[in-house]
């Protein structure tokens, strides 16, 4: 007969895994210890656990693990940006990148294998949709990216804020999604703050109303471009949520915040696609009401592509032109160019199940 998969616990919230813990007749705080030690420890290991009885842990040995992700790729940019390509245990492929700032190390986490939505100017969405990641395969990028970083798990926070920004649409693995943003804003796991813990959506209309009903984190909309019609080409899902009702739901979202508390609006720039005068002027129109930042983004090319980013000069004069009617408005800084991790660089990589040791070949180029 062959042996039961083993329960991985990377799969936990502190609430599942105490409901766990009473099913099978154990106290709830063991999960509190555990999630510590999974989490916080980054032990991956049911012998390192020390103040868990011996009983508990050969039981646990027997039926659950620790189960982590595997590196597949590990590079380095000049710049510090380090992107990781991870395999999942199917042989698919997802990509996380760890951005060190002065202030601040921002991990930049997947939710989906590949993406269902089509952005025209992202290059995950030329991979097409495999599959939802689970809550393990979500919070396993940051449990191992932490280990990577800070082996010795000293107080000093390498990794400060975690973007669901890489691979996938976050709001179309709802469940998932949620949970493992539980486990970043938990004490007993990575304790973040919810201003730390940003999701980010194209604008999933009814799974962003749901969102405020589970969990506080950040929000920030793909806006890219002021009017329909042209969100529409960009961004294929206004078709189904159109700018009117999704800017609703952003006011609903923020409806009872405090003031500080804005929306980050995230509009890539690509040259003479939306980056004109006029479509500035729109967009004041668009975001007069919601208490938000806009994120400029300049576009980052990938092979064969049909558009090209802004010139400086232009993102300048489009920022000026927000500033000037009292936005807050900031222009990404474009990092990890020479490995590929800059924004919407995301491609994974494809793995050929054809032969038995997986085959890396690059999207493009397959
Ligand atoms: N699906 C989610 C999260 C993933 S994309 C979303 O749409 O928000 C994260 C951000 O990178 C989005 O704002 C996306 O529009 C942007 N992006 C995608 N491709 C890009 C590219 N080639 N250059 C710059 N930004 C890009």
């Amino acid at each position: 007969m062959a042996t039961p998969e083993k329960i991985n616990l990377l799969d936990f919230t502190s609430e599942k895994l105490k409901a766990f813990f009473l099913e099978r007749g154990e106290k709830p705080f063991r999960a509190t210890q555990i999630i510590k030690w999974i989490h916080q420890h980054g032990v991956d290991n049911f012998s390192e656990m020390t103040n868990v009885s011996k009983a508990l842990r050969a039981e646990l040995e027997e039926i659950a693990e620790i189960k982590p992700l595997e590196v597949a790729i590990d590079n380095q940019s000049d710049d510090g940006t380090r992107k990781w390509l991870l395999r999942l245990a199917d042989g698919n492929c997802i990509e996380t990148v760890f951005i060190p700032e002065d202030d601040r190390g921002t991990l930049c986490i997947s939710s989906q294998v590949g993406c269902a939505l089509d952005c025209t100017f992202c290059s995950t969405a030329r991979q097409g949709f495999n599959r939802n990641l689970s809550v393990s395969e979500v919070i396993g990028q940051l449990w191992l990216a932490k280990n990577l970083l800070q082996p010795d798990h000293q107080e000093n926070r390498v990794i400060s804020n975690v973007v669901m920004m890489g691979m996938g649409e976050p709001l179309l693995n709802f469940e998932n999604v949620v949970d493992a943003m539980d486990l970043m804003l938990d004490d007993n796991a990575y304790g973040l703050s919810k201003r730390r813990v940003t999701l980010s959506t194209s604008g999933v209309v009814p799974a962003l109303d749901r969102l405020r009903e589970r969990i506080e984190v950040s929000l920030a909309v793909s806006l890219h471009a002021p009017n329909d019609e042209l969100r529409d080409q960009l961004v294929p899902i206004n078709r189904k949520y159109p700018i009117k009702e999704l800017m609703a739901s952003c006011l609903r979202y923020m409806d009872g915040k405090a003031a500080r508390e804005k929306i980050t609006i995230e509009y890539v720039m690509l040259e003479g696609v939306n980056d004109l005068d006029q479509h500035a002027k729109e967009l004041i129109n668009v975001l007069r009401d919601v208490p938000c930042k806009v994120n400029l983004i300049p576009f980052n090319p990938f092979p064969e592509t049909r558009y090209k980013r802004s010139s400086n000069n232009r993102i300048n004069r489009f920022r000026d032109i927000l500033v000037d009617a009292g936005l807050i408005v900031m222009t990404r800084k474009t990092r990890g160019d020479d490995i590929d991790a800059a924004c919407g660089q995301l491609a994974g990589q494809v793995s050929d199940k054809s032969r038995r040791d997986v085959h890396f070949a690059r999207i493009e180029s397959s």
